[in-house]
């Protein structure tokens, strides 16, 4: 894969987690290289960039979960 196919595939699992999770109650703003210009720069800064640990957080919880288990 790609660096870029990659940051969507990341991305697009960040929103779904954040949708159907949380209820779009926590930020999860997009970070892949697609998109204008304007937020390309604002990722790249940092600008206005929100994120909540907890949509990260269930991700890492579901991962460890499913490594705990072994092969599946
Ligand atoms: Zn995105």
């Amino acid at each position: 894969m790609t660096r870029e196919e990659v940051l969507n595939k990341l991305c697009t699992l960040c929103t779904e987690v954040s949708k159907k999770r949380f209820g779009n109650s926590e930020a999860s703003d997009c970070f892949c290289p697609q998109g204008d210009i304007s937020r390309l720069i604002a990722i790249r800064y940092g600008l206005n960039f929100q994120f909540s640990d907890k949509v990260i957080a269930f991700i890492e919880q579901a991962v460890k979960e499913k490594l705990s288990k072994g092969k599946s």
